[in-house]
């Protein structure tokens, strides 16, 4: 049988999207329309958690949010006035059952659900350690490492327990968590993946993005500080910075992709940044042209940026089929060589004899760039020039975002005039660091006291990577048969 195949493995991907809802009595259905709008972060699988007073309930599963949590069948079954859930795009772990999240744990103070974003860098350490003390682990996601810390903790609350077991951990993650009383939200102490703080009436809610706070109609009340602990049980909301103060590193990729458009990250509509951003590279590296055409979706608010800012017209260039799905199974190698179209196609009426500005968010590995130029060039363009509304990729993501190893990564290889060669634009350039943080309206980044992470473009990571240090990583799977 023919394995299906992730169609777009050409892109950075977000892991995941948590969403979280305390005190409105149907907590599921408005956790499943939370998770709806967060699909675009992870859509291998998806989970909720309810708890009604008296049980907690669980529904996962793997596929959409709408695949599984559309029947009001399953929604019934889902009863209470607190749930967290979670959508996955699995970065560790494998595409199982067994991994999709939340995760729960029965302990003695009672039951315990998970729902984590991110990736913790010395996970592989600490389930070592875990197995050798007796932990048998029952996933092979990092996330249930946080849950057999806080089973061996010696604190008597469950936060304190959370706290004692997020102390031993490092990484990046935002996450979620449901007890009894309480529903809990985490972000890391620099604040590298997202978390927003919403109001729905008497109800709170903790999600990824906004957008999943405007489905349901929600307040944006502010974003969880970096290092941040939000408990909110009947008497209200507290907040616990117990980790030390650090520099805030927010993953700055949340611009340039994994958002939504109309999310609001730290304060700025994304949509806008975009815009910015196209702005910048049409300052930075115009070139005389006749059309600037997006690759859709991604590149279409930068796109627009640039359009306005050197006055090219803007075309919708190539038309993108919204109906293929997230994996498609290419049964014939004659069929997997059609490739992109599944995806794309140029729409020629507008290409021909045209001097094409092609603007989309990032190279990854560069297998999808050369298809959409070949497709352009096919369809009658006579110069393309490729504008990347980013920096050069030159390193993977150890902190939640599914990317390749270093060495398939294409500004890992090869120099700018390299690639443009490689993908057979006429010309490509990248947005550069200054143009970058000028866009997301930092102060510019110094190379001491960069405020996001950048460490996909410039390899500074700003938290440790001790897992790695310590050499090759084993299939985790196989710690199960570690000797102690
Ligand atoms: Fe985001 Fe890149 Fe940092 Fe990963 S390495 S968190 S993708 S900026």
């Amino acid at each position: 049988m023919t394995k299906p195949r992730r169609h777009d493995n050409d892109r950075f991907h977000d892991e995941c999207g948590i969403f979280g809802i305390f005190g409105h009595p149907e907590a599921s259905a408005h956790a499943a329309l939370g998770l709806h709008a967060l699909q675009h972060r992870g859509q291998e699988a998806a989970g909720i958690v309810a708890y009604n007073g008296e049980h907690f309930r669980s529904h996962r599963a793997l596929g959409l949010v709408g695949d599984n949590f559309s029947s009001e069948e399953v929604i019934r079954r889902l009863p209470g006035a607190m749930a967290i859930g979670h959508v996955r795009y699995s970065t560790t772990g494998e595409t199982v059952l067994r991994n999709v999240q939340p995760l729960f744990a029965d302990y003695e103070f009672g039951g315990l659900a998970i729902a984590h974003n991110g990736n913790l860098t010395n996970a592989y350490a600490a389930r070592k350690s875990l197995v050798r003390r007796g932990c048998i682990f029952q996933s092979t996601s990092d996330t249930e490492t946080i849950i057999h810390l806080i089973a061996i903790s010696h604190y008597s609350t469950v936060v304190d327990r959370m706290i004692d077991a997020l102390r031993q951990l490092e990484g990046a993650y935002s996450l979620v968590a449901l007890t009894r009383e309480n529903l809990i939200g985490v972000r890391d102490s620099l604040g590298i993946r997202p978390l927003v703080l919403g109001r729905f009436g008497e109800a709170y809610i903790l999600a990824s993005e906004t957008c999943a706070l405007d489905i349901i109609g929600a307040e944006f009340v502010r974003d969880v500080e970096p290092g941040e602990i939000i408990v909110i049980d009947d008497k209200g909301l507290r907040s616990i910075k117990p980790f030390a103060k650090a520099r805030s590193r927010f993953c700055i990729f949340e611009y340039i992709y994994f958002a939504r458009p109309d999310s609001v990250v730290l304060g700025k509509n994304v949509y806008e940044v975009r815009k910015r951003i196209g702005a910048e590279l049409a300052r930075e590296s115009h070139v005389d042209a006749d059309l600037v055409v997006p690759v859709p979706d991604s590149g279409v608010p930068a796109a627009i940026g640039y359009a306005e800012q050197s006055g090219v017209p803007f075309e919708i260039g190539i038309i993108r089929n919204h109906y293929v799905g997230r994996t498609f199974i290419e049964p014939t190698d004659r069929i997997r060589h059609l490739g992109v179209r599944l995806k794309h196609n140029a729409n020629a009426a507008y290409l021909r004899d045209k001097r094409v500005i092609l603007i989309d968010d990032s190279i990854v590995r560069g297998t999808t760039s050369v298809k959409i130029v070949e497709m352009v060039r096919r369809a009658g363009a006579r110069e393309i020039h490729m504008r990347i509304s980013s920096p050069p990729i030159r390193e993977s993501c150890f902190y939640g975002i599914d990317t390749p190893d270093r060495e398939k990564l294409l500004a890992a290889r090869y120099d700018v005039e390299a690639m443009a060669g490689h993908i057979g634009a006429d010309t490509l350039a990248f947005l550069s660091f200054d143009g970058l943080y000028r866009a997301v309206g930092g102060a510019g980044r110094d190379g001491e006291n960069p405020q996001y992470c950048d460490a996909c473009f410039s390899g500074d990571y700003p938290i440790k990577l001790s897992d790695r240090e310590e050499g090759p990583i084993p299939h985790q799977l196989s710690l199960l048969a570690e000797p102690g």
